[in-house]
């Protein structure tokens, strides 16, 4: 593409140090502002020091370390800068963004990932890549080949490190950094900072400048996306749902569960109601996942149903709905999850819903993000009681448990067998109501 003499350069950028080739790049895909990350990120990246940057996703944390890194590298020189991500869909994301800010620079760039054949990747490197963007596992599966050259690496970075050890990267993550031998400048980016992390920036890096963009005091999840919680039980999961995407007529919508299977099942049980919604997991083929990401980013699909892993790194700006039809495990997993919306200065809502007995984890949340959810009204929901219940059970009040996991109800209503996690014995008990609360709710 060539440049529009009409496009003005980001003076912004400019100012940050940023090369000529790259801020024309940056004029025509509309980067005018730097973002606080940026800001902060871009100047010590140039000028070659180990950075530890804590930004949520959607912050522009890839231009942060990118930028400076397409900059700094030696066109004629090999293989030099490798970005370790946790998952494909981040790395092809990743490796996008880089190659639309190196449009006018002589800058290749390889993405190389587990799921599809090795042949792929191989492909890749014989083009002498300068910059390789990756998932742990394929890069030491090349680098064990001889295929890639860890040792060659002067610029090393690992995006979402935090989640890169949820997902038991560590030490795969430690690996890399052992066989690049050559001291290459580190960059690590997290969402958020743990003990674990600290302990590999003092084992890794020398003199790290640390980077939070946000206060302590500040929100975790993005101030500007509307956080909402709903009381619903499992087995009224379902009619919850359907009710909430009703009224809400979501633009883009992504609904998080815990597996896989109810992400099958949530997902099939909504176009059978006519919902336009598609199932992403683990165990979709890598080209099924590239196929439903299309639609979605399209809006062919307008309602992704995702676990966690599959969600990460997918970055489509409309995202108008996150739902957390499994209330997320981890607290810092919700951060994720709704850095999904309302991304670079867009609006967004969050909806989670909480089973009884999950009032604690809303607080965690809550204490971690420091947002206070607000209750949610779902137009013409009201909660029922647990199906196949003998009487003397809902005598008690519903709050006990058979043993065995007779939470197994078949939710007779929907027709919609619930998932091993909602009939586990360890589900939650029959919700206690009042006026649409559970009582266990703690508020500070
Ligand atoms: P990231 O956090 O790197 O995934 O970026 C989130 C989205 O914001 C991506 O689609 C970027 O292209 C976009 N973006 C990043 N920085 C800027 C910026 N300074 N101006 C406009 N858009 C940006």
């Amino acid at each position: 593409m060539t440049h529009s003499p009409e496009l003005p350069i980001p003076v912004a950028f400019e100012k940050l140090g940023v090369e000529h080739a790259i801020l024309r790049a940056l004029a025509e895909i509309r980067f005018v502002e730097p973002s606080e990350i940026q800001s902060r990120m871009i100047p010590p990246v140039l000028a070659g020091r180990d950075v530890l940057g804590q930004a949520r996703t959607g912050t522009g944390k890839t231009a942060a370390f990118g930028l400076p890194l397409l900059q700094k590298l030696d066109a004629t020189g090999g293989f030099q800068v490798l970005i370790v991500v946790p998952t494909r869909e981040l790395a092809v994301q990743v490796e996008g963004e880089m190659v639309r800010f190196a449009r006018h620079k002589h800058t290749r760039i390889a993405c190389v990932y587990g799921g599809r054949k090795l042949l792929h990747d191989e492909k890749a490197m014989e083009r002498q890549p300068h910059v390789i963007v990756g998932t742990p596992g394929r890069i030491l599966d090349l680098y064990d080949r001889r295929l890639l050259p860890l040792d060659r690496v002067r610029h090393l970075v690992f995006d979402e490190v935090d989640r890169m050890f949820d997902i038991g990267f560590r030490d795969d993550v430690r690996k890399i950094i052992n066989a690049c031998r050559s001291q290459p400048q580190m960059i690590f980016v997290s969402a958020t900072i743990s003990d674990e992390i600290n302990r590999m920036v003092q084992q890794h890096m020398r003199n790290p400048e640390t980077i939070f963009t946000a206060k302590p005091e500040d929100t975790q999840t993005n101030a500007r996306a509307q956080q909402y919680y709903a009381a619903v039980n499992p087995w009224d999961k379902l009619r919850a749902l359907k009710l909430l995407l009703t009224a809400e007529k979501p633009g883009l919508a992504i609904i998080f569960c815990r597996t896989k299977r109810t992400v099958d099942k949530v997902a099939n049980a909504l176009n059978e109601r006519g919902f336009n919604a598609s199932a992403i997991h683990g165990d979709l083929m890598q080209n099924k996942r590239e196929r439903v990401m299309r639609g979605f980013r399209h809006g062919k699909i307008n309602i992704l149903v995702a676990t966690d892993l599959a969600s990460r790194g997918i970055d489509v700006h409309e995202i108008t709905h996150v739902i957390n039809y499994d209330v997320p495990e981890d607290p810092e997993v919700y951060v994720h999850r709704v850095g999904r919306t309302a991304r670079m200065g867009a609006g967004g809502k969050a909806y989670t819903f909480v089973a009884n007995g999950q009032g604690q984890m809303q607080t965690e949340i809550e204490k971690l993000t420091n947002v206070l959810l607000e209750p949610a009204q779902i137009p013409g929901f009201t909660p029922s009681p647990e199906p196949n219940r003998r009487p003397d059970q809902h005598g008690n009040g519903g709050r006990s448990s058979p043993a065995g996991g007779q939470h197994r109800s078949g939710a007779a209503t929907e027709g919609y067998a619930p998932t091993s996690f909602e009939s586990s014995p360890t589900a939650p008990a029959a919700p206690r109501p009042i006026h649409g609360r559970f009582p266990t709710r703690r508020r500070r």
